[in-house]
């Protein structure tokens, strides 16, 4: 054991070396912590939560990849719907790699145990899903959403972890990663704290894969677990590194009204459709060919558009009716089972014979930690817009590879998971050497982690962290939402710097270590503000729609202009005020081989 450097406040601190460590045991987190444990290598994952408790658990439709066993596919056909779906801001490259990973990425899951639904001669059963299309966009819809019932994440999730263990990885569970360490531009490691009995952890390692999942909880209502406060994100802005493309925040159009949970696009792939309070089948007015399995950025905006029109359902006019009631009973019970669940549980509706009132309702974020395909992360710098980030790997939705681009396709995030989780397994095995010496640690390596720690552990000050976290989440619900305009962008970031103040006159009551998590939900919340901050930024001065930013005083997309990465880094921590900077990466405009063109910009319709 040693203390911190000196100057510091006194915490024990007990060290460990590995060659690879995870913070994240999602389904990215955990594929990563499999490849880089098979490929020899020393390897931990921590995480907050126990592994099968990640968000990843809650996912619920399915995982694409084209394996044609319900409709004709080609992977050209996924990657076309993607690009689209992405509103071209995707990297093809990066897609081109997903795509054609894809089936065989699943069919992996399938060995590991997954339990997926099966079609009648034993083949996995795949159901269509929003903005997936056969013939390079012309259509029909193709099935390709690969389904264990409504249960898909937790399915894989569970089988992830079994496998996990088989190999020789040690899981730190239930230690929350505070800060990264950076010695000269190089990440040699992280600090923890392990919420169980308070003690500080110093991981030195030759890499650190950041696996931490989404920030969905810097808003009101979201779909996504309150544990989602994107603490990577958070990290890699203190470690002075950019994040990218975070004006893009997906809303989904399906959350139950005032809950905010989530009803899968499965039960549209399904048949179900959206209704207004005429009646009226809408989506066939925004959408003509595709309807209600439009991609989602498309459907939450028309359906808030009725709702704005006065077209909402209830007496306030506040939602829409999503109608399964004219599906079999059986259908429900065998496809969708724990969305009929959630329908009694959360809205008091039983689905086979009432219509859901349903939101749009946020679901993910396409933006986060900028890498390759390989997981690298990259930021702006000596070897130009791609310049690698020694040390440091992304995955998962903490990622942006960029292959969502500016709106993710549903079930194209389970499919990023592990297709990404294992290519950042594969490149770990090239770059980090297990017979190689450990880098000696900066002398201040645990100081920014420490003094973070100290100071939230210490606040006196007049706020609560609920209330701070309360009135972030209200100004990002009402200026950042699926409608943005300048004036609204303009006041939501002025409110969100008056919060950020807050920050200074905190108030944590319980100043032990053990199991506190006041002081803990203060420093989710201190990574909350800050991705919240370059969202808002990033969102004003973006100056045109695109995929999920639909910019209301620039109604149209602007390729000469904004066909352009947005990388922003935060001026946070140490009373730097919290000013937001910005710069641009170029996107790919390239494939990975020349198995297949760059797929040029079109305008989008479904
Ligand atoms: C309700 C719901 C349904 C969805 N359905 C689908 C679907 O059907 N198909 C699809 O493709 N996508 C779906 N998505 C999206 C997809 O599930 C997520 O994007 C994906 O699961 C994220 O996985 P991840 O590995 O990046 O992170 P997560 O699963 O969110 O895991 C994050 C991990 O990081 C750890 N962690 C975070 N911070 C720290 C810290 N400070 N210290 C230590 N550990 C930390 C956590 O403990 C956890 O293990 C859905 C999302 C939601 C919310």
């Amino acid at each position: 054991m040693a203390t911190a450097a000196s100057g510091q406040p006194a915490y024990k601190i007990i060290d460990h070396t590995y060659d690879t460590v995870v913070v994240g045991a999602g389904g990215s987190g955990l594929r990563a912590t499999m490849g880089s444990a098979e490929a020899g290598l020393k390897t931990a994952c921590i995480t907050k939560v126990f592994p099968t408790r990640s968000h990843t658990v809650a996912a619920q439709g399915g995982i694409a990849a084209s394996l044609k066993n319900n409709s004709p596919d080609h992977w050209t056909w996924h990657m076309f719907d993607t690009v689209k779906g992405s509103d071209w801001l995707g990297d093809q490259d990066a897609i081109e790699y997903m795509v054609r990973e894809a089936p065989a990425a699943v069919y992996e899951l399938e060995h590991a145990g997954v339990p997926f639904s099966r079609n009648a001669d034993g083949t996995i059963y795949q159901r269509p899903f929003g903005g997936h299309m056969q013939n390079m966009g012309e259509g029909p819809p193709v099935q390709r959403t690969c389904a264990a019932a409504d249960r898909t994440g937790h399915a894989m999730l569970h089988a992830l972890y079994q496998q996990s263990l088989k190999y020789d990885a040690d899981f730190f569970i239930e230690y929350f990663a505070i800060d990264l360490i950076m010695d000269n531009g190089k990440c040699v490691g992280v600090i923890a704290l392990c919420m169980d009995d308070g003690t500080i952890h110093r991981f030195r390692a030759k890499a650190v894969v950041l696996a931490t999942g989404g920030y969905g909880r810097c808003y009101f209502t979201a779909t996504s677990a309150h544990t989602c406060t994107g603490d990577g994100g958070g990290m890699v802005l203190r470690a002075g590194l950019p994040l990218q493309d975070m004006e893009f925040v997906q809303f989904h159009p399906t959350g139950i009204y005032g809950a905010g949970v989530l009803i899968t696009e499965g039960a549209r792939g399904e048949g179900g459709y959206l209704t207004n309070s005429t009646g009226e089948r809408f989506m066939e007015r925004y959408a003509p060919s595709a309807k209600d399995l439009a991609s989602r950025d498309v459907v939450s905006r028309s359906m808030a558009m009725e709702i704005r029109e006065g077209r909402g359902v209830g007496p306030n006019g506040e939602y829409i009716y999503l109608h399964l009631d004219h599906i079999a009973p059986e259908v429900l019970a065998e496809r969708l089972p724990g969305i009929t669940e959630s329908g009694k549980i959360f809205a008091g509706v039983d689905l086979t014979r009432q219509p859901l009132p349903v939101v749009p309702t946020v679901h993910y974020n396409m933006g986060g930690i900028p890498c390759n395909y390989h997981g690298e992360v990259v930021t702006l710098g000596k070897d130009g817009p791609d310049t690698v980030v020694p040390g440091l790997f992304a995955v998962g939705e903490a990622a942006c590879v960029s292959v969502h681009g500016a709106n993710r396709l549903g079930s194209n995030s389970l499919i990023d998971l592990v297709v990404f989780g294992r290519a950042t397994g594969h490149r770990l095995k090239q770059l980090v050497d297990p017979s190689a010496a450990w880098p000696e640690l900066p002398k201040d390596s645990a100081d920014l982690a420490l003094t973070r720690l100290d100071h939230f552990r210490n606040a006196k000050g007049g706020s609560p962290t609920a209330q701070v976290r309360m009135e972030m989440q209200r100004t990002m619900t009402a200026h950042a939402a699926v409608f943005r305009t300048d004036e609204l962008m303009v006041e939501g970031k002025a409110k969100l710097a008056k919060t950020y103040e807050r920050m200074n006159d905190l108030h944590v009551s319980d100043k032990g270590l053990i199991w506190n998590s006041d002081l803990v939900e203060t420093m989710e919340l201190d990574n909350l503000i800050s991705q919240a901050s370059v969202t808002l930024h990033g969102a004003q001065n973006r100056k045109e729609s695109r995929g999920a930013h639909a910019h209301e005083d620039f109604p149209e997309r602007n390729d000469a202009e904004w066909m352009k990465h947005t990388v922003a880094w935060f001026d946070g921590w140490g009373g730097k005020g919290g000013g937001v900077k910005i710069d641009y990466r170029p996107v790919h405009e390239y494939t990975l081989t020349d198995d297949i063109e760059y797929i040029k910009p079109k305008k989008r319709v479904y």
